[in-house]
């Protein structure tokens, strides 16, 4: 299976969706902040608010008993006990107001008339600011306000003033009324909800005059440097504005909301600045922690995200590789794999499975059930019981059936299939292999047909290469008298039977190799010692490598056989009734007689007998009877000649001399006596018959009477023929006379008393 995508846009996916997940974090994490910014620049700008108001409240009391103070004082100047009376006026507007704690009248050169510190009275103040601002203004309608001071006892406070004017409008002095900062710390530090909160007032020009908590460094000092909080704040002449970074008053980070005071019915020559900040650190602690919270998470999900791509990477290659060689071991055994849905009745085959069948993928149909016309019939009926039986029992589904495809070709096929259920247990699908099983079940028919064939009639004997013998059949034992477990272990020299030499059995064995088998007849032994001629077949077994792997040897007993050949042999060479040579041997017999007669230039008889008057025998006494005279007849005449002579019976009552050696033609005279003498002695038959028989013989010499197997033959059948003209009871060598005595008809009568001739 082929991955949906590749290495490189997996990683770019991961890569995108991690990347979309982190800018989510960050847009969330930035509106946080934004969102905790704005909640607490709220909460500071509502706490500005509340010091504002109260602020207004103490300058507007502050400033109403300036004027107060500025309407009495031409009394108190101009009065009997006015300094007293002003002092005490003074003292009284002190106590009253905790806010302020020194007021004072300054006269036209800038000396303290009147004070509720009566210490002050005769202070010479023209240098001040609270008495120079006015002075250059001569505005009696504004409140001034001094810049951060410090007094004679160390602290820092501010002075309200106002111009006084005399009756003809001339500028006649200020009073004046110095803030105390407790008071007002006391007011900043109240709105202060957080420890790392910084409540400060800071005059219009720049200069601190509280801070809380109390910083000894920045109170008194100018913060109005460019690009500062405070000058940006002014310069946008807004009345609330708010920071966040570095400041560059006091150089660390701070969150601030600057609010101006300047209430616009008290005329302030300059405002005053409240500044709340806090410590982003401490605000955004909690987002930080978010931050870091989840920037770990986002780190983990990145790393295991990245390992888990990974592994997943290193399991699809590894499945690839386990697919693969699924695919290339099913690919290599022929095995074709197919899942068959029980709901929508589809097949799903691999390619080999089209293989298998002979069918065209491209040309499958939508539930892929070709295949079912390839079955012979009956077997899709078969396929049904057996799914039902599957699907019912939830048995293994293993069956062989057969298909001709479209090819022509029969073929065995197996399926092997286990039934595959659904989370409820329902049986869904079947998952199977099938393989062609053709070749499997013809090498079993084979099998099968080999295991018949080695229990036949035929004696068996199979050898490893080394002559060792491995398995005899039963008929084996049968032959040899051998049991199988004796045979076992032995090898064919245990049938030796010692009548052949050793290069019989190397030349045979020279042929196995050459030509992979032998055969031939051989003298083997059996058990019992009986030597028997052996029909011995032997084929060399090769394996794939053409080794020799086992020898087989087939032996047929040939004694049987041997002797039905030699009984059919005699049929055809030996006269049944009397066992002598037919006429056919004699025929060979005479031919090679006659070769040897050339070669040594010797002399050979041929003798034709006849015996005379049988008929009668036969008519008088019965065929039986005449048979036994004839059997008699070739015992006597055997009995007449040497080894070396040869008697035939060639007719019915005709027989064959011949005299294969003889010195010279009397020689044959000489024998044809004794036979006729044999011959005439009667016969006592078993019957108790006394038979007594005359012969006629014709008698032919080589070279003398012909020089051919014919023309001996002839003559001497011719002479037979004169001996029988003449009277029969005789012999008669051959004349050519004799020739036309052959041509006539045998003269009748003759008997045993017939006077013999001698020739
Ligand atoms: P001839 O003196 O002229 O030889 O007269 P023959 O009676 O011997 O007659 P011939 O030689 O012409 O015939 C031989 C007879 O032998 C003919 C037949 O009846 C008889 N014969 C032939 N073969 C057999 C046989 O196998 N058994 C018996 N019993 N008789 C045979
Ligand atoms: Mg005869």
């Amino acid at each position: 299976m082929k991955p949906l995508l590749s290495r490189g846009r997996r990683w770019g996916l991961l890569a995108l969706a991690l990347g979309l997940v982190g800018a989510s974090l960050a847009f969330n994490l930035a509106r946080e902040h934004e969102q905790t910014a704005a909640a607490e620049l709220e909460r500071l700008t509502t706490q500005s608010k509340v010091i504002e108001d109260n602020l207004t409240r103490q300058l507007t009391a502050i400033n109403l008993s300036l004027e107060s103070l500025r309407v009495e004082l031409p009394g108190w100047r101009d009065g009997p006990d006015g300094p007293v009376a002003g002092v005490q006026h003074m003292k009284s507007l002190e106590a009253a107001m905790p806010s302020v704690r020194t007021f004072m009248a300054i006269d036209v050169n800038g000396v303290v008339t009147l004070s509720n510190r009566e210490a002050l009275i005769g202070l010479n103040a023209s240098q001040r600011d609270y008495f120079q601002a006015p002075l250059q203004s001569l505005n009696p309608n504004i409140l001034f306000v001094s810049p951060p001071f410090k007094t004679v006892l160390n602290k820092y406070v501010i002075n309200l003033s106002r111009v006084v004017l005399d009756r003809q409008g001339q500028f006649a002095g200020v009073v004046s009324a110095a803030v105390d900062p407790v008071d007002i710390q006391t007011l900043l530090n109240s709105v202060r909800y957080a420890d790392d909160m910084r409540s400060m007032l800071v005059h219009g020009d720049g200069t601190v005059f509280i801070s809380q908590p109390t910083l000894v460094d920045v109170i008194g000092k100018n913060i109005s440097v460019p690009g500062s909080f405070f000058r940006q704040h002014l310069e946008s002449k807004r009345p609330v504005s708010h920071f966040e970074g570095i400041s560059p008053a006091t150089g660390d980070k701070r969150l601030p909301v600057l609010r101006t005071v300047q209430p616009a019915e008290l005329a302030m020559d300059k405002p005053l600045v409240v500044s709340l900040s806090r410590d982003p650190d401490a605000v955004f602690a909690h987002w930080q922690r978010d931050v870091r919270n989840q920037s770990v998470a986002y780190l983990l999900l990145v790393l295991l995200s990245a390992l888990g791509l990974i592994i997943y990477q290193r399991w699809q290659v590894r499945q690839g590789r386990f697919e693969e060689r699924l695919r290339l071991a099913t690919q290599a055994s022929g095995v074709g794999i197919w899942e068959y849905d029980l709901a929508s009745k589809r097949y799903d085959w691999d390619a080999a499975m089209f293989e298998l069948f002979g069918l065209n993928p491209e040309k499958a149909n939508a539930l892929n059930n070709d295949w079912l016309q390839t079955l012979l019939p009956g077997e899709a009926q078969r396929m049904k019981d057996a799914t039902r039986a599957t699907i019912k029992q939830g048995q293994v589904f293993d069956m062989t059936f057969q298909i001709r495809r479209a090819d022509g070709q029969l073929r065995f096929m197996r399926n092997r299939a286990a039934l595959h259920c659904d989370q409820q247990g329902a049986p869904c699908r079947l998952v199977g292999a099938t393989e062609d099983v053709t070749e499997r079940k013809q090498r079993e028919a084979d099998l099968r047909i080999a295991a018949a064939a080695f229990d036949c009639q035929e004696s068996i004997v199979v050898t490893d290469p080394d002559k060792v013998i491995l398995r005899v059949n039963r008929a084996f034992s049968g032959l040899f008298g051998y049991t199988a477990e004796e045979a076992l272990g032995q090898t064919p020299r245990l049938f030796k039977s010692g009548r052949h030499e050793q290069s019989f059995y190397a030349a045979m064995w020279e042929c196995i190799k050459r030509d992979g088998a032998w055969q031939g007849e051989v003298w083997n032994r059996k058990k019992s010692g009986e030597i028997f001629p052996d029909l011995l077949s032997i084929t060399a077994v090769h394996n794939d490598q053409q080794e020799v792997t086992h020898y087989v040897g087939t032996h047929v007993d040939l004694t049987e056989r041997k002797a039905a050949q030699a009984a059919i042999e005699k049929l055809a060479f030996y006269d049944a009734l009397t066992g002598l040579p037919n006429r056919r041997l004699l025929d060979d017999r005479l031919h090679q007689a006659l070769s040897n007669a050339r070669r040594n230039k010797t002399h050979l008889a041929l003798l034709f007998i006849d015996l005379d008057k049988f008929k009668p025998v036969n008519d008088d006494f019965g065929h039986a009877v005449g048979d036994e005279l004839l059997l008699a007849v070739a015992q006597r005449l055997q009995t007449c000649v040497r080894e070396s002579d040869a008697v035939a019976r060639v007719g019915g009552d005709e027989f064959v001399v011949l005299l294969s050696a003889i010195e010279a033609a009397p020689d044959a005279s000489a024998v044809a006596r004794k036979i006729h003498d044999a011959l005439i002695a009667p016969f006592v038959l078993s019957q108790g018959q006394s038979v007594t028989i005359s012969s006629s013989t014709g008698i032919a010499i080589y070279p003398e009477h012909g020089s051919n197997d014919a023309e001996l033959t002839q003559h001497a059948d011719a002479a037979m023929y004169q001996a029988k003209a003449a009277g029969r009871d005789r012999f008669e060598v051959y004349t050519p006379a004799a020739d036309s005595a052959s041509s006539q008809p045998r003269a009748e009568g003759g008997g045993a008393d017939s006077p013999i001739e001698n020739p």
